[in-house]
């Protein structure tokens, strides 16, 4: 039943006057008694002694019921946000660390990954678990910058749910937006904390709207700021939170470092009237955003006909329900350097974010392509797990954290990896806590741990039990973006460079964002990576940890190559190929059609059809095509790099006479290539995986530069075999050489110029840039002049009239007054506050969104800061690749080719 939107209103307008029947004895004591046993339950945890934190161990019997009480988590912020200290708070609260954990103050970006990374290694080792009120919550890292995308990526493919950290002063950050799309596209559900409550300038209620206008979501306010004067003057001071549902004022003992937190109900005998009467509009705020979009809320309004009247446990309830399916974010708030409002903040894990099997079902793909769901099929189900990082640790070994989406990983179990096709086998199986590491039996379904003794998997891999028949199962693997910056590594003599290769390898399984290929002309060794400190980090660490003697070339931008005009198709329809090798004849005929994929992406993907933009896209770009409902129960065509491949063959049945062969060949338009009978004695896979391999090498190498190919499909449309000299080899050469001819030709068998056939693609940037409002000119002048950027859209707070249409329910933000700040924008302004410059700054900023060549972002950075006087703020990711125009593709070449 959907309500009509005004009739709630007008219901809720009605029923204002019945506030205080709320305060009745009755109501009170419910709340009360309630409260009290919740309160006692979180200081006994707070103070859960520092030996049961092994969690496993102590809840192992309960293996069954685990998987309810399971929560994947992440934390995704801007850097500085506070993700660190609130992790930090959370293991001390949970009974994990002994003291909290002193936080540098990172300033710097540098600072930022020094500590991170050694962290995220030695310290929260990518997952650690801790218990919360009997649940598991298992807590993946994501590091914070774009560089280190796939960091992100690879944690959100595993996350069932997340938390968004926000700095009150800072409110809603460009990066913010960044790792907030990122999850939206794997439609994970979300919860916000809005952390820094505790400095000047810090507004909650403009944070809160924020999310609504940058971040288009419905944000839902569960807890207001406690915000109270301080003697003699008029300033205030933030000292804990008021939970809207229960309609209690939450404090925190500072000499306990916030383990102990006490709960009183606000009613209204409470000496500060402001603070009563905004928690009351917060609540008819509450129950009136819900009962727009909960059938349950709105039934018990209309019988209750009164907003305090509805109980915490179903206003709850229906928060749960409506975050799950991300229609609403619950937003809470507090300090966590002064240790405020983290234990809500872990409630709200539990009560708000989904357990392992409250997710759409995962997907994997069969080896003959079929698409299935996996960990649907009851306890008998085998075994699927997704490898999702793979850490070197130096006493260890390689370290790989998985996570169980079907069956059981046991101890020392046989496994196949079906991805590399290997067989592994489980040594070890650990469970990471903060610093404490336990040896366990198993990893069930849903939950997440490390494997030791695993030799070849990679990140992305999918593990299958040792025996499965379904040897080609893969789940849906980690999108892994191709390298956009590529730089030469020099080992310092000949004895250093099989040590140098083999640590980049080593490298590269746990990072598989960097990539490396070998110049066939220099004969150089060279590293791709996702930016220039990607790469720098990525060089530090051969040197630093894997001991290796190399030195690095200079950075260069990774282009792609492609053939010219949307829809050409070029043809190949016979290659022969006949060549001895080591005295052996090898021979094959083949056919083939290389046609350039039309801007396939651009029809259903949001980011371009709203900015009509004439950039291709591929890789990155589509990830942002499917819409956040079915994000995870879609899967694509089989991709290679922004290629399609498409190779079918069919056996001919024996003994088929002349009309049956005619049959056949009519067959094959439909079906594919059919294999005579007799012309060959290797089994269909095989001449499958030959072929394909065939495309894949002629892909890997364009006409004009040698980059990579992107954007074509490639069918095979004719394959003639002569017995046993038509061996895989000779198969994959003979393809290779038929599709690079076609590529070659680009459709134009007729032109002699063949450089203007194909077309050099450069990365394109998704951009956004926060500046204040007197450097928007200058800045859009920089990006669309200079940069040659096409700027797509210029927000200002009061856009949110563009949301509000697709809103069908008309969602109203509810926000309460920012009593500490007092620019524009703030509904009610006491001017006493000790606002500074900064806070000045933010509360006219404007945020720009462009996308831009890669090519013309690099030290960006700098030029901001020189633009806006050191104010402005920028993040950005790849989302694809563009054509080049062909001036620029002609001078880039003269200058690549050396002449
Ligand atoms: P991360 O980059 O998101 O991990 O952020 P950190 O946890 O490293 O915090 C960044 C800086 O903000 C550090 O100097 C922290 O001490 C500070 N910080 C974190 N939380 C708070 C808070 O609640 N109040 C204040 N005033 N500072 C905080
Ligand atoms: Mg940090």
């Amino acid at each position: 039943m959907q309500v009509p939107a005004g009739a709630i209103r007008s219901a809720v307008r009605q029923s204002t006057t019945a506030f205080s029947r709320w305060t009745s004895c009755q109501h009170q004591q419910r709340f009360h008694a309630r409260t009290t046993a919740t309160a006692t339950v979180a200081t006994r945890k707070a103070f859960m002694p520092i030996q049961s934190s092994r969690w496993y161990s102590s809840h192992a019997h309960k293996a069954d019921e685990a998987i309810k009480n399971a929560r994947n988590i992440g934390i995704i912020a801007h850097i500085d946000a506070g993700k660190t200290t609130t992790t930090e708070r959370m293991l001390h609260y949970a009974g994990f660390t002994r003291r909290i954990g002193d936080v540098d103050s990172g300033d710097t970006i540098m600072d930022y990954m020094k500590q991170e990374r050694e962290r995220g290694i030695t310290i929260t080792s990518a997952a650690i678990t801790f218990g919360w009120k009997d649940h598991r919550i298992n807590l993946i890292d994501t590091p914070g910058h774009v560089d280190f995308t796939i960091e992100v990526e690879r944690s959100i493919r595993v996350l069932d749910g997340a938390v968004t950290i926000l700095d009150a002063v800072a409110g809603v950050e460009a990066q913010t937006e960044t790792v907030w799309q990122q999850a939206a596209r794997q439609g994970i559900p979300r919860i916000a904390f809005v952390n820094k409550m505790d400095r000047a300038g810090a507004g909650f209620g403009r944070t809160v709207r924020e999310m609504r206008t940058r971040l288009g979501c419905r944000p839902v306010v569960v807890q207001i700021p406690l915000m109270e004067s301080l003697r003699g003057t008029s300033d205030t001071q933030f000292n804990g939170v008021v939970d809207v549902l229960t309609m209690e004022v939450l404090r925190w003992d500072s000499d306990s470092k916030g383990a102990k937190m006490v709960r009183s109900l606000l009613d209204s005998n409470y000496p500060d009237r402001e603070v009563y009467q905004e928690a009351i509009k917060a609540r008819v705020a509450l129950v009136e955003q819900l009962s727009a979009l909960d059938e349950n809320i709105i039934e018990l309004f209309l019988t209750l006909e009164d907003h305090m009247a509805i109980e915490a446990k179903d206003l709850q309830a229906a928060i749960r329900r409506l975050t799950l399916s991300s229609t609403i974010v619950p937003v809470l708030c507090g300090a966590s350097f002064r240790n405020i409002g983290v234990q809500p903040l872990m409630d709200s894990v539990v009560d708000y974010l989904p357990s392992p099997e409250e997710r759409p079902a995962a997907l994997g793909r069969m080896s003959d392509g079929k698409v299935v769901e996996i960990g649907n099929g009851g306890p008998k189900e085998r075994l699927c797990a997704l490898a999702f990082k793979v850490v070197h640790d130096a006493r260890r070994g390689p370290m790989v954290f998985v996570r169980v989406y079907a069956g059981q990983l046991n101890e020392r179990a046989q496994l196949w990896n079906s991805s590399t096709h290997t067989k592994e086998r489980a040594n070890k199986l650990l469970q990471m806590y903060a610093m404490d590491v336990e040896e366990i039996p198993h990893i069930t379904k849903g939950n997440i741990g490390v494997v030791l003794g695993l030799k070849d998997t990679r990140t992305g891999d999918t593990l299958l039990d040792g025996h499965d028949p379904r040897k080609g199962l893969a789940l849906s693997g980690i999108k892994v973006p191709s390298p956009v910056f590529f730089a030469s590594i020099e080992p310092m003599s000949t004895s250093d460079e099989k040590p140098v290769e083999e640590a980049i390898k080593a490298l590269i399984r746990e990072d598989p964002s960097l990539g490396m290929r070998v110049d066939e002309e220099t004969g150089q060794t060279l590293l791709g990576g996702m930016g220039e400190l990607h790469l720098e980090v990525a060089k530090e660490r051969l040197v630093s940890d894997f001991k290796v003697k190399a030195e690095m070339g200079r950075m260069r931008i990774s282009f792609k190559e492609t053939m010219r005009g949307a829809g050409v198709v070029s043809e190949v329809p016979a290659w022969e190929y006949d060549r001895e090798i080591l005295g052996k004849r090898g021979r094959a005929r083949v056919g083939v059609t290389v046609e350039r994929l039309e801007r396939f992406e651009d029809q259903e993907d949001e980011r371009a059809s709203e900015s009509g933009n004439s950039f291709s896209k591929t890789d990155a770009g589509k990830k942002g095509k499917k819409s956040q409902a079915d994000a995870t129960t879609h899967m694509g065509p089989e991709e290679y790099d922004g290629n399609e491949i498409i190779v079918s063959l069919t056996e001919q049945s024996p003994g088929t006479d002349e009309a049956g062969a005619l049959a056949a060949a009519e067959k094959a338009a439909a079906l594919g290539t059919v294999i005579p009978t007799g012309s060959t004695d290797l089994p269909i896979p095989v001449l499958r995986t030959s072929i394909k391999n065939g495309i894949l090498s002629a892909l890997s190498r364009g006409p004009l530069l040698g980059y990579a190919q992107t954007h074509l499909k490639v069918r095979l449309t004719d394959l003639h075999l002569y017995g046993g000299e038509s061996t895989p080899a000779a198969i994959s050469s003979c393809v290779a050489a038929a599709v690079t001819e076609a590529i070659r030709l680009g459709g134009n068998p007729s032109t002699g110029d063949t450089d203007n056939n194909s077309v050099l693609l450069e990365p394109i940037m998704d951009v956004r840039v926060e500046v204040a409002e007197k450097d928007v000119g200058t800045v859009i002048g920089d990006i669309s002049g200079t940069r040659r950027g096409r700027v797509l859209s210029l927000g200002q707070d009061d856009d949110s009239a563009a949301h509000q249409e697709e809103d069908e329910t008309e969602f109203q933000v509810y926000a309460p007054p920012d009593s500490t700040y007092t620019g524009p924008g703030s509904a009610s302004s006491p001017a006493s506050s000790s606002s500074t410059d900064a806070v000045g700054t933010m509360s006219d900023r404007r945020s720009i969104r462009a996308q831009v060549p890669l090519s013309s972002m690099l030290g960006y950075d700098a030029a901001l800061r020189a633009l806006t006087g050191g104010t402005g703020k920028f993040a950005m990711e790849v989302i694809g690749y563009g054509e080049m125009d062909f001036d620029r593709q002609r001078d880039l070449i003269k200058e690549m080719r050396g002449g």
